[in-house]
């Protein structure tokens, strides 16, 4: 079975060198072309301008390293790298099948995989197509929800992503926040509720919140909103992946909300969160391709090379980078969207949340918020009172940041109430409203080797502070 490039191997340098000089061959089977002198540099200052971003670039977190187990970062597959780049040189534009017949061709290969992931019918049992993150994935999925329940609000968690109040804002249409129980997910009393009153036309469940990693209960939310003729969308921009290891196993995650995703009428994946691609690789899946209706739009100045559908005709972005579907292309060549494939690489980060979330309950001074559901996990130091869990956490994330650079630890930080910490069991005196405390998305493979060290860490900080 094919695994990943080695890191730092040489194959990345050798594959784009190949790329360049293949692809310059291709370009002169056109004809010579003589590069135009307004655009010549001079190569000692591309050099040193080079030098200088290199240097700027050391500006940054460690990404890469399994002691960033802070938010939801890390760089690219070699393969994502290597189809980004090597299609880059050509820049297609996947808007349109003008702008790039191949790249488009991909990108509709790898929206049938994503489709058959998530059990979607195949084409043209679906619609779907990249977009340049998961906030204008949801946007599209809220645009054609307005269009097919007009008038009616969007209901959706009140962990779920910012994003489904904000683009409900942009859309004109009403947003409600439904409140979440104990383990952080969208509470269906509260729904049925709301559902009962009729001003909802579109549920958004979120299988993987961006805070906690929590999984709404997509199995139960559908046939409550298909009894009240609502619409359901998933947002799975953080955890929509999880599908290929959602097996009820050791190292799996919870079977039946990943399943029901099949029957939604949409779904959000980003893979540039989970898939291993660089930043601008989001998607959006219909269930019914009869959706394109709402998008219907002629060009005067594009569509003309095929009167194949093109991307554009079915999606509310313009250009887009065809490098984006080159490099998910090659991506899930080598490591396919299975549980042997790309489940392989989610397993162990899942492995790491479950093995130090038992480390956090047996310690004695830190305190785990609640299980992690995915691979987010979230803890605090064990205190009596919520400003003195904060100060601690925000201590810990600073200091842990300022080691020397081969110690250092990069946390995150969640707010939270007193309520959701009563909720679940936390005796913290809630003296203020809100505090923080510490958040660790644990995905990278290298962090299930990571993780004593990890603890050993945290704790090292908590006894300094
Ligand atoms: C990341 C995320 C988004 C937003 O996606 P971007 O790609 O950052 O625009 C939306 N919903 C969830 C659940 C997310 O995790």
């Amino acid at each position: 079975m094919l695994k990943a490039i080695p890191a730092g191997a040489g194959v990345l340098g050798e594959q784009l060198q190949v790329a360049v000089e293949e692809l310059a061959a291709w370009m002169r089977e056109y004809g010579d072309v003589a590069p135009h002198p307004s655009q010549d540099v001079d190569l000692g200052a591309l050099e040193a301008a080079t030098a200088d971003l290199r240097s700027r670039l050391r500006d940054n977190y460690p990404f890469h390293h399994p002691r960033y187990a802070g938010q939801m970062l890390k760089p690219p597959h070699p393969a994502a790298i290597i189809g980004y780049v090597t299609a880059m040189l050509v820049n297609p534009n996947n808007h349109a099948l003008d702008g790039g017949p191949a790249t488009a061709a991909m990108e509709k290969e790898v929206v049938a995989q994503l489709a058959a992931m998530f059990g979607f019918p195949p084409a043209p049992g679906h619609l779907g197509h990249l977009t340049s993150s998961g906030t204008i994935a949801n946007l599209e999925a809220l645009f054609v929800a307005r269009e097919t329940h007009p008038g009616k609000a969007i209901a959706h968690s009140a962990d779920a992503h910012y994003t489904h109040a904000r683009m409900a804002h942009v859309l004109g249409i009403e947003a409600v926040a439904v409140p979440t129980g104990p383990d952080g997910s969208m509470s269906l009393e509260a729904l049925a509720d709301l559902l009962a009153s009729g001003r909802v036309g579109t549920v958004v469940a979120t299988t993987g919140t961006t805070g906690l990693g929590a999984v709404d209960p997509v199995h139960e939310i559908v046939p409550l909103a298909r009894e009240n003729g609502v619409r359901v969308h998933v947002d799975a921009a953080y955890g929509g992946f999880f599908r290929l290891i959602a097996d009820d196993t050791p190292d799996g995650v919870a079977a039946a909300p990943f399943a029901a995703i099949a029957d939604a009428d949409s779904v959000v994946i980003d893979p540039h969160k989970h898939g291993l691609q660089p930043y601008g690789c989001g998607a959006v899946l219909f269930r019914d391709p009869g959706v394109a209706a709402h998008y219907l739009h002629d060009s005067p100045y594009t569509y003309f090379t095929s009167d194949d559908l093109h991307l554009g005709e079915i999606s509310l972005e313009c250009s887009r980078a065809g490098a984006a579907a080159a490099a998910l292309w090659l991506t899930t060549r080598l490591l396919p969207l299975t549980s042997d494939g790309l489940g392989e690489v989610l397993r162990p980060g899942r492995r790491a949340a479950l093995a130090w979330a038992g480390l956090i309950e047996d310690s004695g001074e830190l305190a785990l918020y609640q299980p992690p559901a995915l691979d987010i996990v979230t803890y605090l130091p064990a205190r009596a009172r919520l400003s003195e869990v904060d100060a601690v956490s925000a201590a810990v994330l600073a200091q842990g940041m300022a080691l020397p650079l081969d110690e250092s630890l990069h946390l995150a930080t969640y707010t939270v109430g007193g309520a959701s910490l009563a909720a679940r069991g936390h005796r913290v005196e809630a003296d203020v409203d809100a505090g923080r405390i510490l958040r660790s998305v644990l995905m990278k493979p290298e962090h299930e080797a990571a993780v004593p060290d990890l603890h050993a860490a945290v704790l090292a900080l908590l006894r300094e502070v």
